[in-house]
Parts: C-alpha cells; sequence; structure tokens
C-alpha cells in the first residue's frame, strides 16, 4: 500500500457526494483492497445494449471448473454484485458448466443469476439445427431451462450472423430457451463481424470481443463499435488485460496511487463509454478482490496512467499477439499461428497450462507443424513485431509435452 494511502474508513469520514448510495467514496481501487466492503457495497450495474437488461459491469469468466461443494470464488464474487457468469460448453474441457450448476442451485433463485453460455461450431457443422442441439446440451449440462445469453462462440464466419441464425434464435426466444442472443469473436475479422452485425437489422443482442488497451488506435474496431453501438448492440470486452508474461510486464515500472497494474487496465476499458462491461477471469477470491474494487472505485485513471498503459503496449508489441490472423496465416499455408500463440499465453501468463496443452494437442497436425513452413513473409506482416518462428517453437515446447 502506497504511503499516501488514506485508510477507507477515515476517508469515508471526510467525503460526501459521488456514489453515496452505494457507500463509495472518493478513493482509488487501492483503498478499497485495504478493508472488505461491507454487504450493501455492490459493483455497479449498466444496462446490456437495448436488452433493458442491466448487468454488472465486471462479468465472472468462467473458463476453469469449478468447486461443485462450494466455490468460494463464485460466492465471494456473487456477494459483491458480480452475478454474471460467462462460460462455454467448451471450457474446462466440459467442466466449466457442468460445476456451475450447483451453484445454481446453491442460489436457490435463478432469477437471481445471469448465465451467459457459448457453443463453438466450425464449417458444415454450423448449420441452425447444430447450434439448437449444442444449446439443450449446455441446458442439460447446467441444469438449467434457460440462458440469459446464448452466444455462438468464436466465429470468423459472416454466414452466421444471416437470416437463418436470426430466425433460429427467434424460435429459441419464443421457446423461452434463452432470453437474449449474440456472439463471440476473437481473432481476424473481427471489425467486420461487428460491423455485419450492426447492419443485422436485429436480431443480435449483445457482441464478445476482444477489447484492450492495445487497441486505442484500431480504426476498424473502434468504426465497427460505432456501429454496433448505434444498432443498440450490449458490447462486452474479453481479453481486457492483455497480457505478457510477468518478467516482460515488468519492464514499464507502472506506478498509481490508485491502481494495480490489472486495475488500470480494466479502468482504461470502462473508460469507454461505448462499453457495457468487461468479462474478466476471476480464478481466486484476491483478484475477486482486487477487480471489483477497481469496478466500485468511482476514481478515473489519470492521463499519467493512461499513458503508461501506451508505453506497455508498446514496449511488449513484440510479446502479445493480437489475434489479427489474417495478415500473417495467409503467409505461412494456413498455420494456426493466432491460436497457438493464444494457448501459449494462457499457459505463460493465466497459469491454465492443463488447459493450454489440451488445446494445442487438439489442434490439426497441419495447423501446427511449422518446420517446413517459411515464416519470413508472415514475421514481416506482423503488426506487433513477433517473431514468429521463434513463438511457434516456444509454443511446441510447452504445450505439445
Ligand atoms: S502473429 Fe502478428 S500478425 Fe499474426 S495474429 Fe498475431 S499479431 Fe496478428
Amino acid at each position: 500500500m502506497n504511503s499516501e494511502h488514506i485508510p477507507r474508513r477515515d476517508f469515508m469520514k471526510q467525503t460526501a457526494g459521488y456514489g453515496a448510495g452505494l457507500g463509495l467514496v472518493g478513493n482509488g481501487a487501492r483503498d478499497w483492497l485495504a478493508q472488505a466492503p461491507s454487504p450493501e457495497e455492490k459493483v455497479p450495474r449498466k444496462q446490456l445494449g437495448t436488452t433493458g437488461a442491466d448487468i454488472p459491469i465486471i462479468l465472472m469468466g468462467g473458463s476453469q471448473k469449478f468447486d461443485p461443494r462450494y466455490d468460494k470464488v463464485l460466492h465471494r464474487a456473487f456477494q459483491l454484485g458480480v452475478d454474471y457468469i460467462d462460460t462455454a460448453q467448451m471450457y474446462a474441457q466440459g467442466q466449466s458448466q457442468k460445476t456451475i450448476a450447483p451453484f445454481i442451485k446453491q442460489i436457490g433463485d435463478r432469477k437471481k443469476l445471469w448465465i451467459t453460455s457459448k457453443v463453438k461450431l466450425v464449417g458444415s457443422r454450423a448449420t441452425p439445427e447444430g447450434f439448437k442441439a449444442n444449446l439443450d446440451k449446455c441446458r442439460e449440462d447446467l441444469e438449467t431451462d434457460y440462458l440469459d445469453m446464448f452466444f455462438l462462440h468464436m466465429i470468423t464466419e459472416e454466414r452466421l450472423l444471416g437470416p437463418d441464425y436470426i430466425r433460429m434464435a427467434e424460435e429459441l426466444k419464443r421457446a423461452e430457451k434463452i432470453r437474449f442472443f449474440g456472439f463471440s469473436c476473437h481473432d481476424g475479422n473481427v471489425a467486420e463481424l461487428m460491423t455485419a452485425a450492426a447492419k443485422a437489422g436485429g436480431g443480435i443482442d449483445a457482441v464478445m470481443f476482444r477489447y484492450n488497451f492495445r487497441q486505442y488506435g484500431d480504426v476498424a474496431l473502434n468504426k465497427a463499435i460505432d456501429a454496433c453501438k448505434a444498432a443498440g448492440i450490449g458490447l462486452i470486452a474479453m481479453k481486457t488485460q492483455a497480457s505478457v508474461p510477468a518478467d516482460l510486464e515488468a519492464v514499464v515500472k507502472f506506478q498509481s496511487r490508485n491502481f494495480t497494474l490489472g486495475q488500470a487496465k480494466l479502468k482504461s476499458v470502462w473508460a469507454d463509454e461505448r462499453i457495457d462491461a468487461a468479462v474478466s477471469g476471476l480464478t481466486n477470491i484476491e483478484l475477486v478482490m482486487e477487480n471489483t474494487a477497481a469496478a466500485m472505485s468511482p476514481v478515473k485513471l489519470s492521463m499519467d496512467e493512461f499513458m503508461q498503459l501506451n508505453r506497455l503496449a508498446a514496449l511488449t508489441a513484440h510479446a502479445h499477439c493480437l489475434g489479427c490472423n489474417q495478415r500473417c496465416e495467409p503467409r505461412a499455408n494456413g498455420l494456426g499461428i493466432a491460436d497457438m500463440l493464444r494457448y501459449l499465453m494462457y499457459h505463460e501468463c493465466y497459469g491454465e497450462s492443463e488447459e493450454a496443452r489440451a488445446l494445442y494437442r487438439a489442434l490439426p497436425r497441419e495447423a501446427r507443424d511449422f518446420e517446413a513452413i517459411d515464416l519470413s513473409d508472415a514475421t514481416t506482416a506482423c503488426p506487433q513485431g513477433i517473431r514468429i518462428a521463434e513463438r511457434l517453437a516456444q509454443a511446441r515446447r510447452v504445450l505439445s509435452a
């Protein structure tokens, strides 16, 4: 804790005004961490697009397997107002949904929780019938009648935003199997997909997409965000930490009297008023406290803190893949470069080595065998300056075992 820290309760005595209704005070999130919030203190909420539904501005990322007996992280986050869980059929090799099911029962009132799940289907399997069948499997695994949000997961094909899929969603809504519908997109044509969603003329309630401090200057993405906002589509940011390994992140000694680096990254996303919420990998109680504190703190990022994030983005670009695989993969025989670098990030930055290895090994051999491929053109095309051959070799070393 920094030396200028004012104990939170003393500060509360001195402060009135902003956020008083929520018990919020004008100190930073670091101060918030010093004291446990009272039971009335919850993270702020925002309307998701034009759905009419309010959701917390920080959402529980559910990529892990939870403790089915009593998951302390889920319960603590819920107490602090994080009542939105984002899971997917593929998370934790199917175990995420199954281990969220007991938590839903423990809460005791389904309506007190928002459950989003996602199904990834590609190519000829990605039909409305295929998605409907997998949605039923999600509902079965989660032991719930309905999802609050059903996302087509990690889509790259614009055809999945066409009339057949919108009709499918409307049918699922009428059958009360889902309340809202949308999609998530990670790599490559994110801006194009979001632009297409905005033009679809309704039926797409929300989009979850990669968005973080490394993308301030991305003109195409900003235009796509504007288009979705104008179309009333809810905007959920993911991959907000844009992580690189800890030793590299330390090249910028982030200094702030109010925020940790992780909190500042979240704050930089919430500073964009177009964004409704950010999903966060709350894998332990400390992260729950740290990130909800950032959400509750009314203090905004200073210009200096924004500049430090900009410097971090510039100095660590070579170690962070943006997922713009349309630039490199066509120059590398369609090798799965972005996928492999993402799995390497799961291992290096999130400690999710088991999941990363499983995903890596699930890639078709032709998508990961890079030795015979000349990667020089792909490396030249990379806007991040990533030494692709070196990083793929590292991915193979640590993930193929
Ligand atoms: S390696 Fe470079 S070009 Fe390829 S997806 Fe990553 S950032 Fe984009």
